[in-house]
């Protein structure tokens, strides 16, 4: 099996996300990305996969792959990606989250607005749930749900004291399955090794892009067959010689 570099940014908002800037349109996101060299994105919105179809056929035919993702914040207060290879499977996740969502309305000027835009930029829908917000699910049943789902399970940005893992609960859990960390563009690898069980787990770089010139200012290179999220699991577990090669931090 031929084995290729991927440069990957798991973790982009979209206009979706009410503090995504409205530049992060299908049309914008795909054509910077392309842009830049990215091979693969994921969009990673706030509880929501909404505007994945969008923006997967904005991409169509570009080169560029996008993964269908999520940004889950669990009752703990902290934030995990979920990635697909299947949208329908985000969907089903976007299902789960909604029906556990804390009840309330987008303030669309305090949080900004939450746009769904098709792959032409056109507005489809403005999204009134209060996706900013945290559900009511801990974190074990978020990773159960998003494996369930066949889905990869990564703690977003574990060296920010807000909406991490490490920063809400110190530690992240032996028994707690998870695929991988991130750690963010200003973090610093080697001063999360202290935290209990980080040690254990593969390390991803990736944006949490809200607006487009922060996209790829970290991003993850790896080695594939192909780039799917089948595919990524063997490089997070170093497996049939896919690996993570690298990490590419803008300084
Ligand atoms: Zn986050
Ligand atoms: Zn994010």
């Amino acid at each position: 099996m031929n084995l290729k570099t991927f440069r990957a940014d798991l973790h982009v908002h979209s206009c979706l996300s009410p503090c995504g800037e409205f530049e992060m349109t299908p049309v914008g996101i795909v054509a910077f990305a392309l842009e830049i060299g990215l091979d693969i994105i994921a969009v990673c919105d706030h509880n929501s996969a909404a505007n994945v179809p969008g923006i997967r056929k904005a991409a169509l035919g570009t080169g560029l792959v996008v993964i269908a993702g999520m940004e889950v914040a669990t009752a703990e207060e902290a934030h995990i990606l979920a990635l697909f290879d299947d949208i329908q499977a985000a969907l089903a996740l976007q299902k789960i989250v909604y029906d556990n969502l804390l009840p309330g309305e987008n303030d669309d000027d305090l949080f900004g607005m939450q746009i769904v835009a098709n792959e032409l930029d056109e507005v489809e829908k403005i999204e009134q749930r209060l996706l900013i917000g945290s559900t009511m699910m801990d974190v074990d049943t978020v990773v159960r749900e998003i494996h369930a789902l066949g889905g990869l399970a990564i703690a977003s940005h574990i060296d920010r004291q807000s909406n991490s893992l490490i920063g809400q609960l110190g530690m992240i859990s032996d028994d707690l399955p998870l695929d991988a960390v991130e750690v963010s563009y200003s973090g610093d690898v080697d001063a999360m090794q202290v935290y209990p069980g980080v040690s254990r787990l593969p390390i991803i770089r990736s944006s949490d892009a809200h607006q487009l010139d922060a996209l790829g200012r970290a991003i993850t290179k790896f080695r594939l067959a192909e780039p799917t999220v089948v595919e990524l699991r063997k490089a997070l577990q170093a497996t049939d010689g896919r690996e993570i090669s690298g990490w590419s931090v803008a300084s």
